[in-house]
């Protein structure tokens, strides 16, 4: 009999990745969706039947990360800013649909679990972590413990406002100059297209008069080829991050700030300016003390940590 797994589940405004994970955190089987908004609850359970069928081990239990405020106690929606589930009774849902005990958590908050517990800030007490994909997930552990808030609604990170008359922020937040208005996929895409259109011999510019869509691995791919207008659309990119988080080490004082999430892609490019800005304006001693650095686990996180805390509450049940 092969050694138990679990199924974690990373919910992302744009893609759907499950994977069935050993106590180990090793994983056994990936079964990738695209996230349909008008079928949410399906994808998830199409998704885990897909990785429980592929293993043979016994799957004691389903972990899944949303892009939505979860009630703690209830593992009902509060907020989405993505998807159309608030007020759904998420975790009571699945449990049914897919009958195995289920635990539901913010994406960014399962993330920030797996990178604390087993990656890039293992054996520290204060950790920020900013998931940066479709939009930004935020997740804060203070003195050693998650910081939900009042009503599990801290932790919004994407939405310090970095400009006050920034553009619309995406989504269902009503601001305006969020980070993740600045900072994020589809942000590095426009960006992108912006710099093609001005810059029409760059290596960028040339990808769009040859007809390919600028997206943002378009623009991460060009960068890392030489292409220095695309460098700089990610290096600036990077400033705005350091703005933000300059503001977030001035308030918290974190050991460490990791970056995950599909943007985590453009490597250095992205957090060498990000270190600058931080070095340059935040606070001393704070500025000095905080490591800024990409998630271990890559895009992966969100995934790990959803199974991790499904294996704690796998223990839980089985005493
Ligand atoms: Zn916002």
């Amino acid at each position: 009999m092969a050694d138990a797994c679990v199924i974690g589940v990373d919910l992302g405004g744009t893609k759907l990745l499950a994977g069935t994970v050993d106590a180990q955190l090793r994983v056994h089987h990936r079964a990738y969706r695209l996230s349909r908004p008008e079928a949410v609850v399906e994808t998830i359970v199409e998704a885990v039947e897909e990785a429980r069928q592929a293993t043979r081990a016994e799957v004691r239990a389903v972990g899944i990360g949303v892009p939505c405020l979860i009630e703690p106690v209830s593992g009902t929606v509060m907020a989405c800013n993505h998807f159309d589930l608030l007020d759904v009774p998420l975790r009571d849902l699945l449990t049914e649909r897919i009958g195995l005990p289920v635990v539901v958590d913010n994406d960014a908050n399962a993330a920030l679990f797996a990178e604390w517990q087993f990656g890039a800030a293992r054996g520290t007490r204060n950790v920020l972590i900013l998931t940066i994909g479709t939009g930004v997930g935020g997740g804060m552990l203070i003195d050693g413990r998650i910081l939900r808030g009042a009503t599990g609604a801290a932790g919004e990170l994407g939405h310090i406002v970095i400009d006050e008359r920034g553009p619309r922020c995406p989504g269902n937040c009503p601001s305006h100059g969020c980070l993740e208005s600045f900072v994020s996929g589809p942000a590095l895409a426009l960006a992108g297209r912006a710099r093609a259109e001005a810059e029409p011999d760059s290596g960028l510019g040339r990808a769009l008069a040859g007809g390919r869509e600028v997206t943002g691995p378009l623009v991460n791919e060009l960068a890392h080829d030489g292409d220095v207008a695309a460098q700089e659309v990610i290096r600036s990119l990077g400033r705005h991050l350091g703005v933000g988080m300059t503001s977030l080490v001035n308030v918290f004082n974190p050991e460490v700030i990791v970056v995950g999430g599909g943007l985590v892609a453009t490597g250095d490019l992205l957090l060498e300016p990000a270190r600058a800005v931080v070095a340059e304006r935040a606070l001393v001693p704070a500025r000095d003390q905080v490591r800024i650095v990409p998630a271990r686990f890559g895009d992966e996180s969100g995934m790990l940590g959803a199974a991790a805390m499904a294996f704690e509450a796998a223990e839980l049940v089985a005493g």
